[in-house]
This record gives structure tokens, sequence and C-alpha cells, in this order.
């Protein structure tokens, strides 16, 4: 029996669910990764995440190689080219891991259905989280909204069922897994020829999965208090392998529960477990609520009037390019053009800026990011974004509105963060460097304008 194993957002040969199956139930494996043109083709031709995956795949490509297989890979629309593939190669079944985003499951539920019609099995397993889907449900069976009773929840289950952390081990040829990779060479067009050119992505120094982890490991304990202050390297730059499966998510969480019941993860280590959490919180509240995908969470927000128009649009390309006059916001948008990367707690200041003190709606933000992102994860970026305009489920209420000059005298005291982007500013003292210079919009003012635009979602 053969079989083909549908690579997508899980670019690596280690503890890799579909992989494991396939291996454990057919003779003979290939390996395909599509450049999928139903998402490719709405892409500028400089983007950080074509080039990230295309890298992954050189090293599969080389991986697969090395132990006797190959990796085929197609520029197409996969809903086509799968099947397709799978008659050419004569396989039994397809197996691939479960995605839950709505394009991606319409997508999977129609190549399924073009495999079934011509014989075939497509096979999905859980992959990319810990509990996935309605695992994790209240006690009356609903999915959660609110965040610290989900995590609660997630914890006992993981403490009742310590086995979903096992890896997917692929051992291909062993005794458990008698399938072998089908020999061949591989397929993989130049970065070129799929219509895009090389970015700076290489500089980033983010590419090593693996080797980032090794490194935050060492500095865990600290993550509690340092993940807050950008100019520090506090946080794990892990979300880009976390997007497209270059790490895995049970490596991780074993790694940490390992440590901690050691004692050798300090808080730190209960806090960064949290964080995963909510990545599969908003990923279940996506499966769950598809609407949020283009509305509020909470119907009545989606009442909002936003600010519509050339002089929204003028702001809204200000706060875009990093030129909102306050330095904070302008750092981070500019971190976020440069790298592709954005620190977690400016995304919280960039969000409410845009939302509060702008007034524009939280969508154009949202799609923004998602653009430019290189971790963009449409269930994270929609509940950070939905959290920040207060329309979200356990979001922050609508009156608390983040003022961009103290959560910079917060959390970035000496302005070393500011100063990193914004070089014209290092004559500036601790003090000086927060403040506005020549801002679009003064926060006060906004503020007030916010609280009465947002009387609407009481009615
Ligand atoms: P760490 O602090 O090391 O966290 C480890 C991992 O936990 C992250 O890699 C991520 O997978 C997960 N995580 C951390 N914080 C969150 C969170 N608040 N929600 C969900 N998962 C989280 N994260 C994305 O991965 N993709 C996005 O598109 C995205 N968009 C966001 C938009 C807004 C407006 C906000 C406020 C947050 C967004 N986040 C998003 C969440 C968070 O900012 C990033 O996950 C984090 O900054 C990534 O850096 P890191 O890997 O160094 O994080």
């Amino acid at each position: 029996k053969n079989a083909l194993v549908w690579l997508r957002r899980d670019l690596r040969l280690f503890d890799h669910a579909a992989l494991h199956h396939a291996l454990a139930s057919a003779e003979t494996v290939y390996c395909a990764f599509i450049f999928d043109r139903a998402i490719l083709d709405a892409l500028p031709s400089a983007d950080r995440r074509v080039e990230f995956i295309h890298d992954s795949l050189t090293s599969l490509a080389a991986e697969l190689e090395a132990a006797g297989g190959h990796l085929i890979v197609l520029h197409n629309i996969a809903e086509k080219a799968i099947p397709e593939l799978a008659a050419e190669l004569g396989v039994e079944a397809v197996f691939a891991n479960h995605d839950y985003e709505p394009a991606a499951i319409a997508r999977d539920a129609a190549v399924g259905a073009a495999l079934r019609a011509a014989g075939r099995q497509l096979h999905t397993f859980k992959d990319q989280v810990i509990f996935e889907r309605d695992q994790v449900l209240t006690q009356g069976g609903q999915p959660f909204s609110v965040f610290t009773p989900y995590k609660n929840a997630w914890l006992r289950k993981l403490e009742a069922e310590p086995s979903v952390l096992s890896p997917w081990t692929v051992e291909p040829g062993s005794a458990h897994q008698r399938g072998r990779f089908a020999p061949g060479r591989s397929t993989l067009p130049a970065l070129e020829a799929l219509g895009f050119e090389r970015t700076r992505l290489r500089e980033l120094g983010i590419g090593n999965g693996p080797a980032l982890f090794e490194d935050f490991l060492g500095r865990i304990a600290d993550y509690g208090v340092a993940r807050d202050y950008p100019a520090l390297k506090g946080p794990s730059y892990l979300s880009m392998h976390l997007r497209f499966g270059t790490v895995s998510i049970r490596h991780l969480v074993r790694t940490v529960m390992t440590m901690s019941a050691r004692g050798a993860a300090g808080e730190g280590g209960a806090v960064w477990l949290s964080e995963l959490i909510w990545r599969e919180f908003y990923m279940q509240i996506l499966y769950h609520h598809p609407h949020v995908v283009d509305s509020a969470f909470k119907p009545a927000y989606d009442r909002i009037e936003w600010e519509s128009g050339a002089e929204a649009d003028e702001l809204f390309a200000a706060w875009c390019e990093g030129r909102t006059g306050y330095p904070l916001v302008d750092a981070a948008m500019l971190q976020l053009n440069r790298t592709g990367y954005m620190h977690n707690r400016l995304r919280m200041v960039v969000a409410s800026f845009l939302c509060k003190d702008l007034g524009i709606d939280w969508r154009r933000g949202e799609a923004y990011f998602a653009l430019h992102l290189n971790d963009f994860e449409l269930s994270s970026n929609n509940g950070g974004w939905q959290w920040a305009s207060s329309s979200g489920c356990d979001a922050q209420p609508y009156f608390r509105i983040f003022n961009p000059v103290t959560q910079s005298q917060k959390f970035d005291p000496e302005g070393k963060f500011i100063k990193r982007y914004l070089p014209q500013l290092a004559g500036l003292s601790p003090k000086e460097i927060h403040l506005p210079r020549d801002p679009i919009v003064d926060h006060d003012q906004a503020r007030k304008r916010t609280l009465e635009r947002y009387e609407v979602v009481k009615k």
C-alpha cells in the first residue's frame, strides 16, 4: 500500500502525527507540499513567510533525501493538485494534519470529497495543538469564551491524559513503522520561479526553531517579568516556528513541564505555558465561532461607527508607516515593517491606538498585521485585535483605554526600544523620550470621542 503525506503547516520530519500514521499503515510513503496559488497569488512579491516556507522545504527535502526519500513540491491550487497527485502516484490514502481555519476546513472537505469520489481516503490528525476543537469544554458541554476557566480545564485535562504529550515518532522501516519513504528526486522550484524575491529574513536570525528554543530555556525563569519590556530579550521568538510547525508543540510543552517539575523553570515556566494555552484558546474560539473572521465576537460591537473617508485614510497610513508622533507606537510599527515581528506588549499598544485613539475599524489593523507579521495566525491575530477593540471574547472593557504615553513610560522606561527604531531621538532624556512630537491626534480628546463612540454597544 502507498500513501501520500500532504504537508501544510507542519514542516518538520519529527514528532509528526500524519507522517507517523502514514509510515505505520503504508509500505511506501510520498511527501508533498503545495505552494497554494489560492493563497500565494494575493501576496506581494516580497514575503518573508513564503521565503521561510521555501527555506524550510529546502531543509526538509535534504532530510528526506538522506532518509532515502524525496519531497514533491508543486505550485498549483491545492484543492485540485492533491487529488491529481494522489491519482498519479496511485496511492490509496492521503494523510494530513488538522487545520482549524474556516477556509482550510472548506479546502480539506473539498479535497476529501474528491479523493473519496476516486476511491481514496483522506486521513487527518490532531498535530499542531495539545487539545483541539471540542476537547476542552465547560461542564455543561459548551465551548469556553473566557480564558482563565478554559486554561484551568485545559491543565486538568492534561493532568488526566499526560499521554497526549507523547511524540508521534517518525522511524521509517522500524519494527512498528514498516513504511519507507518513496525514492526519487525532490522537485522544489526556486523562490523566483514561484514569483517571489528574497527578503532580509535570513539576517533576522530566526531560522532555527530548536536553537531558539534552547536559547529561550536558558532565560525562561525570567520570562514572567522580562516578557513585558520590548527592549529586553524576554520572549521566545518561536511564534513563526509554531505557525509553520518547524517546532513541535508537544516537545515544547513536555520540555517546559519537565523543567517546571524539577523546579528549573522558575515562575516563567508557568507563565509561558499559559501563553501557549492562549494560542489554543483562540484556535478553539475561531473553530466554534467562525463569524469572528469578519464580525465582532460580541455582535453589539458591530454597531460601532468607525471613522472613514480621506482623513481616516491619512490617519491609517500614518499609523502603518510609524508617523503618529507617539514614539512608542511609531517604533513598534517600524519594528513590524522592518522585521515582520512585533513584541506582544507593543501589539496591544498599537492595536489599542488604532481603534481607540484614531477611531479606525480594528479589521483594517488586523488586515495590515495579517500581511506583515511573520507569525500571522488568523486565530491569534483576530483574537488579539478583538481583545484590543473590546469586541472579543474575554476582551478588556471598552472604557479601559491604553494611554500610549504611560504605556511607554512603564514598559520602555529609558526609551531603549524607541531609540533602536527612532535613532533621531537618541539625544532625548528618559523624561522627554515618551512625549508625543507633532502628534496626529490628542490622546485626551480621542479618549472622550471613543467613550462616546462606544456608547452604542450599551443599547
Ligand atoms: P512568547 O511570549 O515566547 O510566547 C510563546 C508562544 O505563545 C507564541 O509564539 C505564541 O504562539 C503563543 N502566544 C503568546 N501570546 C499569545 C497571545 N496573546 N495569543 C495567542 N497566542 C499567544 N500571535 C501569533 O502567533 N500570530 C498573530 O498573528 C498574532 N497577532 C496578534 C495581534 C495582536 C493585536 C495581539 C495583541 C497579539 C497577537 N499575537 C499573535 C499574540 C502575541 O503577540 C504573539 O504570539 C507573540 O508576540 C509572539 O512572540 P513570541 O513567540 O516571542 O512569544
